[in-house]
């Protein structure tokens, strides 16, 4: 039987050990479905990350001397336990992030494929070697960079960790988290089914906090590489203060995903997929479609998408927004929707449930139609389950409309025209492309991450680009007898 955690205070996790932090600051944990506080959150400070990065120092030196294929077994068992304990984990999650238990589930399963790549890296993380002159090998040999960090948001609580956690201790690492302050429980359940799983002591830590320790984790020497997620604002300022002190940094930002619909498109399957894509975790995923770039004579498309999106109850279809400040935000937006032109054809504020409890924030599907590409809610990454819809006369017109706007995670298009979805794709900049896929997630061994301003540090923070980021190569390069011909290179 798992203990769910209700701790009035939470712990950090250091060497393996509940550690209570000294700091004397703490926040309270709000759950966005009732509005009760649910934990208190320690904000720990230079000090105690001092502790964590001491014990997984010393740990990642036995960690690190292990072969790979020793290390990936910690996987198998932690895949097992993540299986057995999902309806616990799930429960976890809603009651900590406010999503819909079926996207509480989707979160987790999505966490297990990255177990399982994980478990897969003696396979795919094997080094190379080639003949490079005549009786000359050269071969690449992967190592761990040392001990390392993640600072994740608050939206995928439990499913954000896991995209970097396996990858890292599986190549040789030692990871400290700071998972978001908003939602700490899940980083605290990943630490107890490591340990379950046998993961040695230090090798994974979690270290609770807010600005104070993301900047003491980016200032700290016995950090070699941080993991970033969460908004563009805070990606750039982890990418810059982490590399200044010559850190590896990949930072994933915020996002404005466009989607593209050209008259073509399949009505039904289009508008079902795009009001998915605009509501689902109540829009607070960075895959989440934010415009509709709708081209052409596709009213039809629109007026069904405002049909479904209407039909839709906040607190019975849709999830919790995460807290007042932004529902808030999000909901000043449609208050000051008609300025400047726009119209605001589905207000969510209609559509919530009347057994909603009254401490939570709730939201249904909203959009704003006939917006010119300026506007604030054509610009600005909402981060709720609204959908800014702009009317062009031609593909090109939406294409150049992304192209402008300065984030690049996802972009999609809706066709049934094969030359149509190749001109898109290859034209749009983005780092993730759907076609007839509002939510482009690329699955392992493909690497999520967008680009433009979605994106700090060059590389992706999943999949094969994982690889390359937790590890560093070793180039060694071997003659092993004398030759009669040797040139330059031998
Ligand atoms: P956030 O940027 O506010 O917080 C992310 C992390 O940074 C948290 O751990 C937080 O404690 C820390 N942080 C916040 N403010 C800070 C500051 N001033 N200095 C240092 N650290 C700070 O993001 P959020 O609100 O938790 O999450 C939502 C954002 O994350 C959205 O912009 C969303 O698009 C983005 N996101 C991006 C991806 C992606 O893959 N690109 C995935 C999930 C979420």
């Amino acid at each position: 039987m798992v203990e769910t955690i209700t701790a009035e205070m939470l712990p950090n996790v250091i060497g393996g050990e509940h550690v209570m932090c000294s700091s004397g600051r703490s926040l309270p944990v709000t759950a966005p479905l009732t509005g009760e506080i649910i934990a208190e959150v320690p904000m720990s400070d230079a000090a105690t990350l001092d502790l964590a990065v001491a014990a997984a120092t010393e740990a990642q030196k036995e960690w690190a001397a292990r072969p790979l294929k020793d290390r990936v077994q910690v996987f198998y068992k932690m895949k097992t336990i993540v299986e057995d304990e999902l309806d616990h984990l799930i429960e976890v999650i809603t009651r900590e992030n406010g999503k819909m238990r079926d996207e509480s589930k989707g979160s987790v399963l999505r966490a297990v494929e990255c177990i399982e790549y994980a478990a897969s890296l003696p396979q795919i993380a094997s080094g190379r070697i080639q003949e490079v002159s005549k009786g000359v090998d050269c071969r690449t040999s992967r190592h761990p960079v040392g001990v390392v960090a993640g600072i994740t948001p608050f939206n995928f609580p439990f499913m954000v960790p896991l995209w970097m956690v396996p990858m890292a201790i599986g190549l040789g690492n030692a990871f400290v988290l700071k998972p978001s302050e908003q939602t700490p429980l899940s980083a605290i359940e990943i630490a107890r089914i490591l340990k379950e799983s046998g993961l040695p002591d230090g090798i994974f830590s979690v270290v609770n906090g807010d600005r104070e320790i993301v900047e003491a984790i980016c200032d700290h020497p016995g950090i070699s590489a941080i993991g970033f997620v969460g908004s563009t604002r805070v990606a750039r300022t982890v990418y810059e203060r982490g590399t200044a002190t010559g850190k590896r940094v990949c930072a994933l930002g915020g996002a404005k995903n466009h989607l593209v619909v050209v008259p073509d498109a399949d009505p039904e399957m289009t508008a079902t997929n795009v009001v998915a894509s605009v509501v689902g975790c109540a829009g607070q995923r960075c895959m989440a479609a934010s415009v509709l770039l709708a081209v052409g004579e596709s009213d039809h498309i629109v007026d069904l998408i405002r049909e479904k999106m209407g039909a839709l109850v906040a607190g019975r279809d849709i999830g919790a927004i995460i807290n007042e400040s932004a529902y808030e935000r999000i909901t000043g937006y449609l208050d000051r929707a008609e300025e400047n032109g726009a119209t605001l054809i589905l207000d969510g504020r209609d559509a919530v449930a009347d057994d909603v409890p009254e401490g939570g924030r709730y939201l249904g599907g909203c959009i704003i139609d006939q917006a010119q590409p300026d506007h604030e809610a054509s610009r600005d990454e909402i981060f709720g389950p609204t959908l800014t819809i702009i009317r062009c006369e031609s593909l090109d017109e939406a294409i150049e409309i992304e192209n402008a706007n300065p984030y690049g995670n996802a972009a999609a298009i809706y066709t049934s025209s094969g030359g149509t979805a190749q001109y898109f794709t290859s034209k749009v900049s983005a780092g993730m492309v759907g076609v007839n896929i509002g939510v482009p997630v690329p699955r392992e061994p493909f690497a999520f991450g967008g680009w433009n301003d979605s994106s700090f540090g060059g590389g992706d923070i999943t999949g094969d680009s994982a690889i390359d980021f937790w590890s560093k190569t070793k180039k060694i390069t071997s003659k092993w007898s004398d030759q009669d011909k040797s040139n330059w290179m031998s």
